[in-house]
């Protein structure tokens, strides 16, 4: 049977490239990055290249600006939570969005319940932020604004040049996720007011495990994980060298290999047409230019996503729900629902997000493949003979 991987928003097949250049740091070179031996010295030489590399696809000004840490997880944790105690005797408010990544939106909460006050900022039907809407919710108690850069669940890109020229002028710092933005969209961080920026290993095809914080020069933070004196005092712990070199050279394949997401979208757009043309009562999820060029997110109308999922599974496609399914209760995705999406569209929403090993005969293939799935769950479903 023929498999189409549809799933890159979760996690990315690592490049064969980025796998070669761990493995002497797993069999022959493992020393520790910190011992001044001839075991250890070419270990620190690799994260200083890797460093180079990550700082070169972010346009830092300073690879110094780069830390390592385990993923975009920690990444965002450690912004929100190591600006929030550094500025503890400024203020105690942040500005988030309703549709972040659980990695903020949990944190956020977690500092509501130890009195910090959060602003989550609504999103209009394309999943856009109002920017007037972010300017009256500073206050003289806000200390950091982290607003995603690109949404994991239907692309959307968010105006992030403006929000940083925001921040700038009233004097707050400016987190953004770019987990899913990194790689796929040009970015300069030194051109753009960001001062923190989160980025993963394993959504540019390379390790799990291993992530990058930005901390624009001069940015007050407070280390999160304390101990030796790593990655210039601001993450303790022994460095996982492969997957930071492993990271490295994502980063740099990343930026030699950018103009393939013109193919790519071309690509979505084409399995899009696919879709529309063959079945109705569908809606695209996401603004309809402003969105991640791999990422296409529909809903279905009165069915429900995860069924949808099973059957294209069996048939050897992995996509993925807009929605998560916690214990048996179908909960709609929070992103849908704060776009304002009619109910009998938030359950039944499909994300196919592409990568750079597909091709039109995957399009093709799910192309064929769909519409009689869908043809088949709707005769069974009751709710959508009465909605016609
Ligand atoms: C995947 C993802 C994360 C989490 O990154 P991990 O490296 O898996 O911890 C955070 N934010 C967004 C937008 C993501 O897509």
């Amino acid at each position: 049977m023929r498999k189409v991987y549809l799933d890159n928003n979760a996690t990315t097949r690592m490049r064969e490239e980025v796998l070669e250049a761990m493995l002497p740091y797993y069999k022959d070179i493992y020393g520790n990055a910190s011992s001044i031996h001839s075991f250890g010295r070419p270990a620190r030489k690799a994260i200083d290249e890797a460093r180079v590399h990550v700082a070169g696809l972010l346009g830092a000004a300073s690879p110094e600006e780069i830390i390592f840490t385990s993923g975009g997880t920690e990444s965002d944790n450690f912004a929100i939570k190591g600006v929030l105690r550094a500025l503890k005797a400024k203020g105690d408010h942040i500005i988030t969005t309703a549709i972040e990544h659980h990695a903020v939106l949990n944190t956020c909460k977690s500092l509501e319940k130890e009195g910090c006050k959060v602003t989550y900022l609504g999103v209009d039907k394309y999943g856009l932020i109002d920017l007037e809407e972010l300017r009256r919710a500073i206050t003289d108690k806000t200390v950091l604004i982290t607003i995603m850069y690109a949404n994991n669940e239907m692309g959307t890109i968010e105006p992030v040049v403006e929000i940083g020229n925001i921040a700038k002028e009233k004097g707050v710092y400016f987190h953004t996720d770019a987990v899913q933005a990194v790689g796929k969209l040009d970015l300069a961080v030194k051109d753009m007011h960001i001062d923190l920026l989160s980025m993963s290993g394993h959504k540019i095809y390379g390790p799990k495990g291993v992530g990058v914080i930005y901390i624009k020069r001069g940015t007050k933070i407070v280390p999160q994980l304390l101990g030796g004196h790593h990655e210039m005092g601001k993450r303790a712990g022994t460095e996982n060298v492969a997957g930071i070199v492993g990271l490295g050279e994502a980063a740099r394949l990343a930026k030699r290999d950018m103009p393939d997401e013109d193919r790519i979208k071309d690509l979505r757009d084409y399995l899009y047409k696919g879709i529309a043309s063959n079945i109705e009562d569908i809606h695209l999820n996401g603004h309809p230019e402003k969105r991640l060029p791999n990422t296409l997110n529909v809903s279905f109308t009165y069915l429900e996503g995860e069924s949808i999922i099973l059957n294209l599974d069996m048939e050897g496609i992995a996509a993925s729900t807009g929605s998560a399914c916690t214990s048996g209760t179908l909960e709609p995705s929070h992103v849908l629902t704060a776009m304002g999406l009619d109910p009998v569209n938030t359950q039944g929403s499909v994300r196919f997000s592409l990568g750079r090993d597909n091709t039109k005969e995957d399009m093709d293939y799910v192309i064929g493949i769909l519409p009689p799935i869908i043809k088949r769950l709707r005769a069974m479903s009751p709710l959508y003979e009465k909605g016609k």
